[in-house]
């Protein structure tokens, strides 16, 4: 008894069979239908993905005895004929080994005589940008006027080496390559059906191999059922094929996350002993990474055309809890390396020495945590002085364990010899979701501000009900830049008004900068709750901008300017650069 290998065997017969190429399938089961199928028409596309099926099942179409239909019946003469390769009126030409003129010319006198047997004599030339300028040149005049009874289906995976008007006188179709899902779950189909145990797992090495090839995936598949006998694995799939197994991928990224340098010298380690090309296991990798990434910041399968669900959801479970600005610089340093590593002659030392560099970086920080670091260090340091323009008494020091100490959190710590990464590429990343939460803010907010309890109510009503409110503002601001240095600067050209006694507004005569900083997170209910202690009452606190609109262009580029110049004097800008040695590189007004 005879193998039919799986590929021959599933064959699709119908138009619907054919996997992944609706695109194709169905403008020309339309073109059936109403009954203007060109007379020539060019499928190209990557080797495997269902050319050759498609000009086969069109055949069909067109001599059906039923046909010309989309739908043939695969049961008549003619269906059965083209099935088993022998239709007396349908011609399968390899192009590469007919490539001479003279076989263009035999096709054309044949092409001639009216069909034996079919309406349509049929024409299937594979591979057709072999044939030589001559033989284009003579396939052109047929082309030019041909006859009402032929049809020529043209297959190629390089269009570009077709001629110009070989091509304008051909309905061109791209076939596209298949992905990885759609070959798992075809090979899953066909696995059922011929009764074969095999894992998700096995199935996506093998897809993946197969790089968007329907036929080579089927061929791996054969090599894999004939050469084992029991259930199939991941291990004898990687044996046979010599690939990558997936998992070994997934376990890098794990010990990357994890800072485990011994685990990730004997991965690699192991996938070097099983023969693994260390260039093409570090590609991997890169896109390996690439793809966690994606995953990161939300993308679905649909951004991941090679990666299966099954794989999907375990990255999804991977970095869960990493933050995706240190994926990103993960993905710096291995492109950063690259080519060291295509150009070492020992590249699995260099690859090792790269990913060593990997797991040495430190998460850089969100610009919401450098922004919580230099209020700690300026508070740190304008506590350190009396406080100017406050007259109450018995200003209390913060408790000392609550404020001084850095965040326990990763994402703030740096080491001493290692400089966050704030140069013009880090501005690009997409700060990250701050994954847990700083203790600063509600170290500020709970912790009890006896400045203005000690003060006798009273007294204090009183004295405030006297003062002027520009003053009672400065003292307000006075008392906040103390806690929040940054906040207090954004207020430093308001004005603050009284609406009734729990009624505030505070109007901004600067700049969008600052409004939009007054306006972000919980800075609103920090300035609410200043205002509320200082005044002894639950305040509302409003924020409203006079903002000059409409201008002129060159108002609007003087005001620029100025929101420029205003800029970089921002108390919070200069503290930056001076913390982190910084520059600025450009100032992107939005
Ligand atoms: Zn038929």
């Amino acid at each position: 008894m005879s193998y039919q290998v799986l590929a021959r065997k599933y064959r699709p017969q119908r138009f619907e069979e054919v996997v992944k190429q609706e695109h194709i399938t169905k403008p020309l089961a339309n073109a059936l239908t109403s009954g203007r199928l060109a007379h020539a028409i060019l499928l190209s596309g990557p080797r495997g993905t269902g050319k050759t099926s498609i000009a086969r099942i069109l055949a069909k179409c067109v001599n059906c005895e039923s046909g010309p239909t989309a739908a043939p019946c695969n049961t008549c003469r003619s269906c059965r004929e083209i099935t088993s390769g022998h239709a007396a009126d349908v011609f399968e030409i390899d192009g590469a080994s007919n490539n001479k003129v003279e076989n263009v010319r035999e096709l054309r006198e044949n092409a001639n005589y009216m069909p034996a047997q079919s309406p349509y004599k049929i024409y299937i030339i594979d591979e057709v940008h072999m044939l030589s300028d001559s033989a284009f040149n003579a396939l052109l005049k047929i082309l030019e006027e041909p006859p009402a009874h032929v049809k020529f289906f043209f297959a190629t995976t390089e269009p570009n080496k077709i001629p110009i008007t070989i091509l304008s006188r051909c309905q061109r179709h791209d076939c596209r390559r298949v992905d990885v899902n759609s070959i798992i779950k075809h090979m899953a189909l066909l696995c059922e059906k011929e009764n074969i145990d095999i894992s998700t797992d096995a199935l996506t090495i093998i897809a993946r191999e197969a790089d968007g090839s329907i036929r080579d995936a089927l061929s791996l598949l054969d090599l894999i059922i004939t050469s084992t006998v029991e259930s199939i694995g991941t291990d004898q799939i990687v044996d046979i094929l010599g690939g990558l197994d997936r998992q070994s991928l997934f376990d890098m990224s794990q010990a990357v996350f994890e800072q485990n340098a011994g685990k990730i010298i004997e991965i690699i380690d192991r996938l070097y002993d099983r023969g693994q090309n260390m260039i093409k296991l570090f590609s991997e990798l890169l896109e390996h990474f690439r793809n966690l990434l994606v995953v990161k910041l939300g993308g679905s399968t649909g951004a991941l055309s090679d990666v299966s669900e099954f794989e999907l959801n375990a990255m999804q479970e991977q970095v869960k809890n990493i933050p995706r600005i240190y994926i990103h610089q993960i993905l710096d340093i291995l492109f950063k390396e690259e080519n060291n590593i295509r150009q070492s002659s020992q590249p699995k030392l260099a690859m090792e020495i790269a990913f060593i560099r990997v797991i040495q970086i430190r998460p850089a920080l969100s610009i919401e945590t450098l922004i919580e670091k230099i209020d700690i260090l300026q508070k740190g340091f304008t506590e350190k002085l009396p406080a100017e323009g406050v007259s109450y008494p018995n200003h209390p020091a913060p408790p000392s364990d609550n404020v001084s100490k850095p965040a326990p959190a990763p994402e703030n710590q740096i080491p001493p010899n290692i400089t966050p990464d704030i140069t013009p590429n880090a501005r690009d990343y997409q700060p990250p979701i701050p994954e847990k939460k700083a203790p600063v803010h509600e170290v500020r907010e709970n912790r009890p501000s006896k400045i203005y309890e000690d003060a006798p109510q009273n007294d204090r009503n009183a004295q405030i009900k006297d003062e002027p409110i520009e003053k009672s503002w400065e003292k307000i601001l006075t008392r906040l830049a103390g806690d929040n240095p940054a906040l207090a600067a954004c207020f430093r050209d308001s004005q603050l008004k009284k609406i009734s006694d729990s009624q505030l507004e505070i109007i901004f005569k600067t700049n969008q900068f600052n409004i939009n900083y007054a306006n972000r997170d919980k800075n609103p209910s920090l300035i609410q709750n200043a205002c509320s202690l200082y005044f002894g009452n639950d305040m509302q606190v409003s924020l409203s901008g006079r903002l000059p609109k409409n201008k002129s262009g060159m108002a609007q580029k003087k005001e620029a300017k100025a929101l420029e110049n205003e800029t970089l004097n921002h108390p919070l800008v200069e503290e930056a650069m001076k913390i982190f040695n910084g520059k600025i590189v450009e100032i992107k007004i939005i």
